[in-house]
């Protein structure tokens, strides 16, 4: 049996049971408090660094945690942020980013994925990160780590642009929260809007 179907027989058996309550519960209703936009990358699990129950965060991914600037009207990330904020109002907007970004790291070495037409395509959204790449070392942990930090705060920038997102941050009905995770320690560094820095994250926000 494949690794997966026979995680969804462990999951039928041995976790399922146990909450078969909220299962049924939400099969009716859902109530999400955040849109949580992160990497496609196969390290980052959203519901187990935040710890959330299903039916918490409603979740985008895709490679480097990219918001296309607005109006992009025809991305399914623009149908996201809509659905998530004007139907399922969620407060929060997580953008989270991480160490060793596989994206941002063919922003910092364009030559490395020249044979990825799809990928460079979409990677020309986070344009603003690769003009900061040109500026820093690729050989340098911490540089990249930086560069993780700035794409963040680029995409916070775009997804400002989005006048419903705008009007409604403007208003205090929603909050924007840019993260980076750092895969081997398990950290979480929270973008402080005040400062321009990424600080550990202590506390809760939601
Ligand atoms: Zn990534």
């Amino acid at each position: 049996m494949s690794p997966l179907r026979k995680g969804v027989r462990e999951f039928q058996d041995n976790v399922y049971p146990d909450m078969k309550v909220l299962f049924e519960k939400l099969d009716k209703r859902k109530e999400p408090h955040t849109l949580f936009i992160t990497c496609a990358d196969s390290r980052i699990d959203p519901t187990l660094i935040t710890q959330s129950d299903p039916g918490k965060i409603f979740v985008h991914r895709n490679a480097g945690n990219i918001v296309p600037k607005y109006p992009e009207t025809g991305s399914s990330e623009a149908a996201s942020i809509e659905y998530a904020i004007c139907f399922l109002g969620i407060t929060n907007i997580v953008i989270c980013g991480h160490s060793h970004c596989g994206a941002v790291a063919g922003l910092a070495d364009p030559e490395s994925i020249k044979h990825l037409p799809h990928l460079v395509n979409w990677l020309e959204h986070a344009s603003e990160t690769a003009a900061a790449a040109e500026q820093i070392d690729p050989d340098s942990e911490e540089s990249m780590l930086s560069l993780v930090e700035r794409n963040v705060i680029f995409q916070l920038e775009h997804l400002s642009s989005y006048p419903i997102v705008s009007e409604r941050v403007a208003s205090g009905a929603l909050k924007l929260h840019g993260w980076v995770y750092i895969i081997k320690t398990g950290e979480v560094r929270l973008y402080q809007h005040s400062s321009g820095q990424f600080e550990p994250l202590s506390g809760s926000f939601a």
